[in-house]
């Protein structure tokens, strides 16, 4: 059963509108590439476990939680009256070597240990369920989802999961049983849940309005190259074609979300749309129609 469920993150939202409208060092769509994996394989594994009859457990998925001053972030977890199982899910692929208790490596580079940030999470969220008055065997493990990952030197009393364990692993946990009071215990701490975290913000590069390519982008292929043909909007990249409206509330909803401090008033969206004023009727309609309006001092904008 799911207590809080899992959406695109923020950070990926922003940088997949970004994309399009600045330009993105190498490093930069590196990372890109990496979360997006890291978020299939969270994705992945929510599956798994809701085609399981663990699904019956207390699903939390994609928590990030502070105790003591400490931030954690906590990909998957599951609860029952018994038992608490932490996950952190990792999309590797390809060959990876465990070096002794602390290196971690893949050809030949050093990269975080996924052990010890789930150590630490272990034990930091043992005591925040304790705070909670949940006295419960915390159980945690990095799970590595993807079919082409190899471990090298892995000892198999590691808190880890390798791909051709995972079956057996979920199919392990069987089932969970609780009552109300406990369910109001889980959603307890699902609102811990910190939306203003720093993590979701991370990896988003610097941008600003005055800097950032305006017009409008393809529904489908993300590029600006789209035309206004009566009600449509046509990209002449892919050839998608989207409702105006539908494009426009788009839009809308991504200017909202790459500027929470500037109004959505019909002047805004019109220059980021980069339309002239012939269109401002049309625009207009759209936002009275979709949005409360809002007067403030001369010019009205919509929330
Ligand atoms: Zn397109």
């Amino acid at each position: 059963m799911d207590i809080k469920s899992r959406s695109v993150p923020y950070n990926l939202q922003v940088r997949w509108l970004l994309l399009e409208r600045m330009p993105f060092t190498e490093s930069e769509l590196k990372q890109l590439h990496a979360d997006e994996k890291g978020f299939e394989g969270e994705c992945y594994f929510d599956q798994l476990i809701a085609q399981s009859p663990a699904s019956s457990y207390l699903h939390l998925k994609d928590l990030i939680l502070k105790w003591n001053n400490s931030t954690f972030q906590v990909d998957s977890c599951l609860l029952s009256p018994h038992q608490a199982y932490l996950f952190e899910v990792k999309n590797y692929e390809g060959e990876y070597y465990i070096e002794g208790k602390r290196r971690f490596s893949v050809t030949g580079k050093e990269i975080k240990n996924p052990l010890q940030a789930l150590q630490r999470s272990e034990d930091l969220f043992r005591q925040l369920l304790q705070h909670l008055g949940l006295y419960l065997p915390v159980i945690s493990k990095v799970i590595f989802v993807n079919g082409e990952f190899t471990l090298f030197n892995a000892n198999k009393h590691l808190s880890i999961i390798l791909p051709t364990q995972i079956n057996s692993f979920v199919k392990k946990l069987g089932s969970a049983v609780y009552d109300e009071t406990f369910i109001e215990k889980a959603r307890q701490l699902a609102r811990l849940h910190d939306e203003n975290s720093f993590y979701l913000k991370m990896h988003i590069p610097d941008y600003s309005y005055d800097t950032l390519k305006k017009g409008i982008s393809c529904g489908q292929c993300r590029s600006l190259s789209v035309d206004v043909e009566g009600r449509y909007l046509i990209c002449k990249r892919c050839g998608f074609k989207e409702n105006f409206e539908k494009g426009i509330l788009r839009m809308a909803e991504s200017f909202k979300l790459l500027f929470p401090d500037r109004p959505l008033s019909v002047s805004n969206l019109l220059d980021w749309c980069q339309f002239n004023n012939d269109k401002r009727q049309r625009i207009h309609r759209i936002l009275r129609k979709h949005y409360k309006m809002t007067q403030r001092s001369v010019a009205s904008y919509y929330v």
